[in-house]
């Protein structure tokens, strides 16, 4: 009879895409299964014999039966509607079902009815839970690409270290008096370090392009800034060849570009680091331009050299990666072969292209164009543009004068030099490195240290090691820019030991206060020039001001 009862008003809810239950609460208070529709019944694989009279407990059984009841009742007491999910254990898969039950009401205001609807929230929920399971695994690459990303950063500020103990104690050493035996080991062990670093170098940054993949952090930079930095890095190395190093950054030229500056930084340091490492004498030259009319790629970098140049059948393949360690029998220079395939991948991620056009004996010139566009006065992080450091960077270019060539170590006499490094190899090659200049030398080991002693006794000069235990570099220049301020101090520069000089590394430092930064490992005259400039106000040793 109950069907009688239902099948009336039932049938027009058989065709309803919801899944309707109606529960008739008996004398006894307990709901009972008194209708259900198709949809109902396709979802709980249920006939009406099945649950007719049943409550939800008896029907289903078990920890699901128990909570449905539950679920009911508590509708039944509250007298308020309630949506809630459950999970069906149907034969097949189980399912989730979104139940609305609202109660229906007699004219004494009891609680007569449940009526229930329900969806199919299993495929929201499949997804819902996809999503959330590509989400922790997103996560976990990030953290396990952040991890090696660390790891690469440790790594190469480990090696890099013990690297500038071997090769500035080998620079020291073949300034002593060597007989021509002597000379020629001291020679070979410091050729070897220089070509053990550049492996090292390469191979650090290749393994790093494979484990980022090279994700782009655009921001907006200041090229002229950047392009005067890689002047600063590699002067030394040019000059120690005895070629010019040349830059030329047009006059007319935006300065403030948006883009990966990390990245434009690296394509230049290979390019050039190639230019000046076969180039013999003469000049190499770094010319920037910018063609609004390309709008694809209106950036263009040109690195030019009057080196040994690159022969026809060796152009077809300077781009891929290894491919000098194949090819050549013999090699006339160090190299892993991978300089040329990471600045390509940079390149291209950029959406760029890169050329080389050479002829053997007279000299090469690469040419890339980038897809980086200048600065607009609408970009978001334009009045962020390049804080304080590029005002601060060119206040110190400003003083410049003094040519890279004539240092005059005298002129540190009496300058007094905090230099805050925690390794003792280092702090014995740079007491080394330092005594004939006759300058005021104190060391601190770390940079709690280097901060106490500062704040105790003035210095001229800072330099400053980046990684160092208690406290590093950044925070202890952060600190030293905060007492300076409090107190009304004028800034001392502070020069950084930067382990590695291509990525974000050289950007932290400017941000932290410090003035400068010099690459470990680096050489004596790079450190005698950078501390001459700062006794005497000025960073301008290197040979990239913008060419006549
Ligand atoms: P490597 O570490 O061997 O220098 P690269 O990928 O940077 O690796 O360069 C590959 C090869 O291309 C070099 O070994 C060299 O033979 C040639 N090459 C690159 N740049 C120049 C250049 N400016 N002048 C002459 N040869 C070059």
């Amino acid at each position: 009879m109950q069907q009688d009862e239902f099948s009336d008003p039932f049938e027009v809810l058989e065709s309803v895409e919801l899944a309707v239950i109606v529960l008739k609460v008996g004398a006894d208070g307990l709901p009972r299964y008194s209708a259900i529709n198709s949809k109902a019944r396709e979802f709980t694989e249920f006939e009406y014999k099945d649950f007719a009279g049943k409550t939800a407990l008896e029907l289903y059984g078990g920890a699901t039966g128990r909570r449905a009841l539950n679920l009911h009742l508590s509708v039944i007491e509250s007298r308020q509607e309630a949506t809630y999910d459950i999970v069906l254990p149907t034969e097949h898969k189980p399912k989730n079902l979104r139940t609305t039950l609202r109660p229906v009401f007699n004219d004494q205001g009891a609680v007569v009815y449940l009526v229930g609807s329900s969806a199919d929230v299993t495929s929201e929920m499949e997804r819902d839970e996809a999503l959330e399971l590509t989400k922790m695994a997103l996560e976990k690459a990030e953290e396990a690409s952040q991890a090696k990303e660390r790891f690469l950063a440790n790594m190469s500020h480990e090696i890099r270290t013990p690297m500038n103990g071997i090769l500035g104690m080998c620079e020291l050493l073949k300034e002593t008096e060597l007989n021509e035996q002597q000379a020629l080991f001291a020679n070979t062990i410091f050729n070897s370090a220089n070509a053990l670093l550049s492996v090292i170098n390469d191979i650090l940054d290749f393994s790093k392009i494979k484990a980022d993949k090279i994700s782009l952090h655009d921001a907006p930079f200041s090229l002229l800034d950047l392009v005067q930095d890689v002047g600063t890095l590699l002067w030394a190395k040019a000059a120690y060849k005895g070629i010019e190093l040349r830059t030329d950054y047009p006059e007319e030229m935006p300065r403030e570009f948006v883009g990966d500056a990390s990245k434009v930084r690296q394509i230049l340091m290979n390019l050039l680091g190639n230019a000046i490492k076969f180039t013999e004498q003469g000049n190499v030259t770094l010319r920037v331009s910018f063609n609004e009319s390309e709008p694809g790629c209106p950036l263009r970098i040109q690195v030019s050299d009057t080196g040994i140049g690159i022969d026809k059948e060796q152009l077809s393949w300077i781009f891929s990666a290894f491919e000098q360690v194949n090819r050549q029998v013999t090699r006339v220079v160090e190299g892993t072969g991978l300089g040329l395939a990471i600045t390509k991948a940079l390149v291209e991620r950029m959406g760029g292209q890169i050329s080389v056009s050479s002829t053997p004996g007279q000299g090469t010139v690469f040419t890339v164009s980038l897809n980086v566009k200048p600065l607009e006065d609408g970009d978001p992080g334009k009045q962020a543009a390049v804080p304080f450091l590029q005002d601060n960077r060119k206040a110190l270019r400003a003083n410049s004068g003094t040519s890279a060539l004539d240092l005059k170590p005298e002129e540190l006499a009496g300058l007094r030099v905090l230099i805050a490094e925690d390794n003792k190899t280092n702090q014995l090659v740079l007491r080394k490195m330092l005594k004939s200049s006759g300058a005021d030398l104190c060391f601190a080991e770390n940079g709690q240290l280097a901060v106490d002693f500062y704040m105790s006794s003035p210095r001229d000069l800072i330099l400053m090691d980046l990684s160092m235990p208690v406290l590093g570099g950044l925070e202890a220049t952060r600190l030293i820019r905060a007492h300076e301020k409090a107190s009304g101090l004028a800034e001392c520069p502070i020069v950084a030991f930067t382990a590695n000089a291509q990525p974000s590394d050289v950007e932290a430092c400017l941000a932290a206060g410090m003035n400068d930064f010099l690459a470990k490992p680096f050489r004596k005259i790079e450190l005698l020039a950078r501390m001459i400039q700062h006794a005497k106000g000025g960073v301008s040793h290197w040979a990239g001001a913008p060419s006549e």
